[in-house]
């Protein structure tokens, strides 16, 4: 019976992915989500229900536009089967709550920044508006955790990435800021705390592979929404082993 569950979460994080990939389309091109339906960019045909199953429908129709051959990016089923996945293990880790719900939500809404960061170096107000409405809701739900944990958490990711842009002369982007601070009202502080040292990692280890790969130079400017993201998400499965590690650690 529990699997069954686990497949169901993992569909409708692959419906949400599906909606996602609108979302990253649209919103840096200014353009409305609801209107019109989805549609091939190339020829403009309309997708019909069968088309729009997500990942699914990717493979039967073997990556390309049912009217025009046009082909379809692999951006597409990626975000979906990625979203899923991400749904199950966080279903997995906290059980239907509440609190696994606003996990959820964060999710999503990184899974849209970090697409968009990537191909469009920018982190849309809109997303990071709709992600902070999202985190007063839940806070209110989960008003039992307690608040100021969470405004802590808000101030303080803002506040960092703040103070490391203004030491920096704007080494740090606006939207990467304002992405913290939405972090911290989901996470709390200390886990705000993790994401950012875990998120600085990355980014030096994604920032010399792509180096070594040639695929960016050291002038090149590189998105750090997508290593924000990746970290938030590590520190919210296993953020408070690694502080306890840590913990244990200095102790001796
Ligand atoms: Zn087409």
């Amino acid at each position: 019976m529990m699997y069954l569950q686990y497949i169901l979460v993992f569909i409708f994080g692959t419906i949400i992915g599906s909606f996602l990939n609108v979302v990253i389309y649209r919103i840096p091109r200014k353009e409305s989500i609801v209107y019109p339906p989805s549609h091939c960019t190339k020829c403009g045909h309309k997708l019909k229900p069968v088309d729009l199953f997500p990942v699914l429908s990717y493979i039967l129709l073997k990556g390309r536009c049912r009217h025009c051959g046009e082909k379809i990016s692999i951006r597409y089923p990626a975000v979906e089967f990625l979203t899923g996945f991400i749904f199950f293990i966080i279903f997995y880790h906290f059980g239907l709550s509440i609190k696994a719900l606003s996990y959820i939500f964060l999710s999503a809404v990184l899974v849209a920044i970090t697409f968009i960061d990537i191909e469009h170096k920018i982190i849309p107000n809109k997303i990071i508006l709709t992600g902070l409405i999202g985190g007063i809701i839940f806070r209110v739900l989960l008003y039992n955790y307690g608040i100021l944990d969470y405004v802590i958490g808000f101030a303080l990711g803002g506040g960092i990435l703040l103070l490391i842009s203004i030491i920096s002369g704007g080494g740090m982007g606006g939207g990467d800021i304002k992405l913290m601070a939405l972090i911290g009202l989901f996470v709390g502080w200390k886990l705000t705390l993790t994401t950012l040292f875990i998120a600085v990692l990355l980014g030096a280890i994604g920032g010399i592979i792509l180096i070594i790969l040639k695929v960016k130079t050291r002038k090149d400017y590189i998105p750090f929404g997508p290593y924000i993201s990746m970290a938030c998400l590590i520190s919210i499965l296993y953020g408070y082993d690694l502080l306890n590690l840590y913990i244990g650690y200095i102790r001796g």
